[in-house]
Parts: C-alpha cells; structure tokens; sequence
C-alpha cells in the first residue's frame, strides 16, 4: 500500500538541504496516536520502502544513499503521509477539548466521565450549556500564573545551582547535554532540585508563617488558571515555529517536514534557545509543570481539610507517591538530559503545550477526583498501593540507573554485582562521522528492553488504585501512561533499529522482550 502524500509538502531536496542528509524513515508525530498508528504498521512499512527508494539517489553532499540510510535516526519524521496529518489536526483541536473534558467533568460531575456524554445523548444538556457553566478566564488567574511563571524564570536563569556543593551524591551545576544530531553537544545548567526546594520552602512557609494566600488557591483558581496555561502553551509553540523559520538557534539541527501542521506540532527546533542558556526544552519540559505537580497536589490536600476536615490516607499515598516521582526527576536533572524527551524530540506545540496544560491537568487527576470523592481506604488496600508504588519506583529507578551508570563509566562499572554484559555498536551523525556505543545486556535491560516503562507503569497503576474502584475517572493517567510508553517503546525501537542497524537485531535477539519477559 502506498502511502498518499501530503500536498504541502516542500519537495524532497528542500528538506534535505536545509536539515542535512540524515534519514527520512517516517515516524509516528505523538503518544496520544499510539492506538491509530499502531494500527498502522503496514502502511508505515510502505513508507519506509518509499523512503528507502527516494535514498537511492545521491544526495547534496555527494553520499551515497546507503551511506544516508546508515546515518543516525534522531527525532521526529521528516516527511509525512496523510495518515499522520489527520491524526495531527486532529490532537491539534481535540486535546484541548480531552483536557477540558476531564476538568469540566469533575467541576460539573462529580468526576463521572459517562454521565455528561449520557446527558448529550438524552438531550438534557447541550454542548454549549456544558462550556457556559464552565469558569472563565479571571483576572486573578492571570496574576498568579504570570507570578508563577515569572518566579520559575527567575530561579532557572537567575539562581546558578548551588545545592551540588553541599547535597552528596548530587548531579547539578553546568552539565553536558547529549550529541545532538548535527554533533554539537549543549550545555545546560542544572538547577531544577533547587528550584523546587526554594519553591517548596516558600510554599510551607507561607501556608504556616506569613499566610499571603490560602494553600487551596490553586485548586480554588483551578479552571480559570487552565485558560491561562493553555494560552501560554500556545504561546510558546506558536512562538517556536516562527523562531525556528526566522532566528532558529542552531538551523543545522532544524527539521522541516513541508507540512506547517506537522511542524508546528511535533517542532522544527531541536534546542530552542534565548541568549546562552534559556532552554526551552528543559524549561518547559521541567518547570513549571512538574515543580507545580506537587504543589497542586498540596493543594487539594488543603482542600480535603478545609472541605472535611481531615485528610485521607489515599489523598495522603497520591501525594507521597507522586512526590518520589517528581523528586527523583529533579535529582536525575542531569541524566535526564540523555532521555528521549532531550536528546530526540523536536519542540513543538507537542513539548510545550504539553508540558504547559497537558500533564499539569492530567497528571494530578487522581488529587482533584480525592477532593470531589474523598476515600479512607482500608489499611490491607492502603498497604497494597504503597508496595506497588514502591516496587514500581524501585524498578524504573535502578533500571535508568544502571543503563546511565553503563554509559557514563562506558561499561566500567558493577550490574548487580558483576561486570556487565554489553553488545558494542555502532552509528553515524548526519555530519557523517562514525560514533561507537555499547547497549547494556545485564541487570533489568536483560530482563527487558524497556523495565524501565514496566516499573513506570506500576507506579502508575498505584495512583490510581489509591483512588479506590468508585469511578473511571482517575484511571485515565493509567490507560494513557500505557498508550504514550507502549507507542514510546515502538517509536524508541524503530529509531534504534535505523540507527543500529544490524547491532540493534543482535540485541533484539540477545533481549527479546520489550516490557514484559515473555509477554511483549
Ligand atoms: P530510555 O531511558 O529507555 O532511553 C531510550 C534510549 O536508551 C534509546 O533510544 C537508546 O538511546 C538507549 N538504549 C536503549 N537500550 C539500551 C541499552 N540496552 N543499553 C544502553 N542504552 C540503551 O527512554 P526514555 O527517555 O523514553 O525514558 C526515560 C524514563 O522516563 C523512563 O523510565 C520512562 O518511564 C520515563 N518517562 C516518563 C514519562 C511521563 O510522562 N511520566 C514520559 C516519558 C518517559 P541511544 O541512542 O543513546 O543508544
């Protein structure tokens, strides 16, 4: 099956004289089109042939096509077929609406996700009935999110990381990005922990000393601050797409599709800067939305109290659950320079309004869905979650760490107390040059090629399960860390499999499994 071709398309030597003769393999642009491209692995076979074809011809630089093919895969497609565009426009005007849904049905609800679309359907309620009832944009809002987005500029760009000088065991300060696909390597400066301790202390110190708002102000502002996100998200990928056409920071690692829409969503620029060190990247990706994601937790704590009176143990487990999560991304800064989301990803609306609207109002459902539903649960149940919660973190934790720990001793290093089993591989960057690396074979990435995603995923259903059976509602967050790390998992192995080439079969068959030994 042929794939249909985008009629926007820049012809096929545009793209590449302006990004360079790296690959064109057609990925899939986002998580939440998991389900629809999955489905489509035939048609993505097509394109990858079509694509295969089109690299038979010498390209700019004189290479070859076979030497094209074997360069190095980085980050979203290059070209893309009607398929993807569809499923583009389509999150591009619906996942606005997902979020809102989610809110709106709690706000309105009580949380029951089928009871507004069982009104739709009986005609007791109308579309518009449902937004008019909805909070609007407030001034107030508007206040608290630019003072909140000012403060976390302000603690990014202005306070140099000093937690690193007395925090053993710390990674912060100036560090080392990944090589990026034009072979540049960053440099960003880590100082996310400190943020959100400076951030946290002031937080505490105003809920029991200088009392200048009420702790329940994030979730009492909660759908006025939504519109402020969402036109910050937009803002700032609207703003991504211009600079990347007219001032991108280093154009060499641009990518252009031809498709405005594919553009702007899965980004141009690989690295956005403002000035040396105003990553975009880091900075959206990392704060504000996940400093926030504890404190709106915190909030709804507060709520809990003020509404009830006391707090329960499942509003007490999301929030401790949670904050290991979020306080181990902070303390990792530095390694999570070398994930996906850093080394792979372009910026666009999917990165920014993403990190803007997206996970602060979809990660913390199981926080809003306790204050409308407030649930004791039984010590057995209780007990239960904290120990998924935990292995779970044990697992994603020790998984990441031994394959950063591989990679930055090369090897060197002791996996669950032996010499590690690795296969050496190697790849090309689009400059051409030839790079080595080693794909680690022992610990949990000889369990599976993705344990990682497995214990991820258990600490997911932890969240929700501390939520109790009552309702759908809060298992959202699992059914949807499933589709983004199994579509991860697909569009991380296809990557692998173009830049490894035959390496990355000799580890497919070393770890045949992706995320559960003997399952999948
Ligand atoms: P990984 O940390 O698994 O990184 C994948 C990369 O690691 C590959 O592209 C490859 O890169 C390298 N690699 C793959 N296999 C091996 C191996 N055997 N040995 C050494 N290196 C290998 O993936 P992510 O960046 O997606 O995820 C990082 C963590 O973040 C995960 O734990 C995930 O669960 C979590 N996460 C959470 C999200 C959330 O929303 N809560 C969203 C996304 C991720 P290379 O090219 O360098 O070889």
């Amino acid at each position: 099956m042929l794939p249909v071709r985008c009629l926007f398309w820049l012809n096929h030597s545009t793209a590449a004289n302006v990004s360079g003769p790296g690959g064109k393999r057609r990925q899939a642009p986002c998580p939440l089109l998991c389900l629809t491209l999955l489905l489509s692995s035939e048609m993505n076979g097509a394109v990858a042939m079509e694509a295969t074809r089109r690299r038979t011809q010498p390209s700019t630089n004189g290479k070859t096509s076979e030497q094209s093919e074997q360069a190095a895969q980085w980050g979203r497609a290059w070209e893309v077929d009607w398929f993807s565009l569809i499923g583009v426009v389509g999150l591009l005007c619906f996942a606005p609406f997902i979020v809102f849904y989610f809110v709106m049905a709690c706000d309105q609800y009580e949380c029951s996700v089928s009871q507004p679309l069982f009104e739709l359907y009986q005609g007791e309620t109308t579309l518009l009935s449902i937004w008019a009832r909805a909070p609007s944009f407030t001034w107030t809002a508007a206040k608290i999110y630019a003072i909140w987005v000012a403060f976390q500029v302000f603690l990014y760009m202005c306070v140099p990381d000093f937690t690193h000088k007395f925090i053993p065991g710390y990674v912060g300060g100036v560090q080392d990005g990944a090589r990026t696909p034009a072979g540049l390597i960053n440099k960003y400066e880590i100082n996310g922990l400190q943020c959100w301790l400076i951030t946290h202390a002031l937080w505490f110190a105003n809920a029991h000393y200088f009392h200048w708002f009420s702790p329940t102000i994030i979730f009492d502002n909660w759908i006025p601050l939504m519109w402020c996100a969402n036109i910050l998200g937009y803002a700032v990928s609207t703003f991504a797409f211009i600079k990347a056409y007219f001032f991108p920071t280093n154009s060499e690692d641009c990518k252009f599709t031809g498709n405005i829409f594919y553009n702007y969503m899965m980004g141009i620029e690989f690295n956005p800067r403002i000035g040396k060190w105003f990553d975009f990247k880091l900075f959206f990706n990392g704060r504000p939305g996940i400093v926030a994601w504890t404190l709106i937790n915190l909030s709804y704590m507060a709520k809990q109290q003020e509404l009830y009176g006391q707090v329960t143990n499942s509003m007490i487990l999301v929030n401790v659950l949670q904050a290991i999560y979020v306080l181990d991304f902070f303390w990792n800064e530095a390694w999570y320079l070398k994930t996906i989301d850093i080394c792979h990803d372009h910026f666009g609306w999917y990165l920014g309004w993403g990190d803007c609207v997206w996970l602060p109002y979809l990660y913390t459902l199981q926080g809003l869905y306790l204050v409308y539903h407030p649930v004791q649960l039984s010590n057995a149940h209780a007990l239960a979650v904290l120990l998924l919660g935990l292995v779970g973190y044990y697992i994603f934790r020790s998984t990441n760490h031994q394959k950063d720990l591989f990679r930055r001793t090369e090897g060197a290093c002791s996996i669950w107390g032996r010499k590690p089993t690795y296969i050496e591989c190697s790849y090309r960057s689009t400059d051409g040059s030839i790079h080595r690396s080693k794909l680690l074979t022992s610990g949990f990435w000889g369990v599976a090629r993705h344990f990682n995603y497995t214990g991820d995923l258990m600490g997911s259903l932890a969240y929700c399960a501390a939520c109790g059976f009552g309702h759908i509602l809060p298992y959202f967050y699992i059914v949807y860390m499933t589709i983004l790390l199994v579509h991860r998992c697909v569009r991380d192995e296809h990557r692998c499999s173009s830049k490894y080439g035959k390496d990355w079969k000799r580890y497919t068959d070393t770890v045949p499994c992706r995320l559960i030994p003997g399952v999948f």
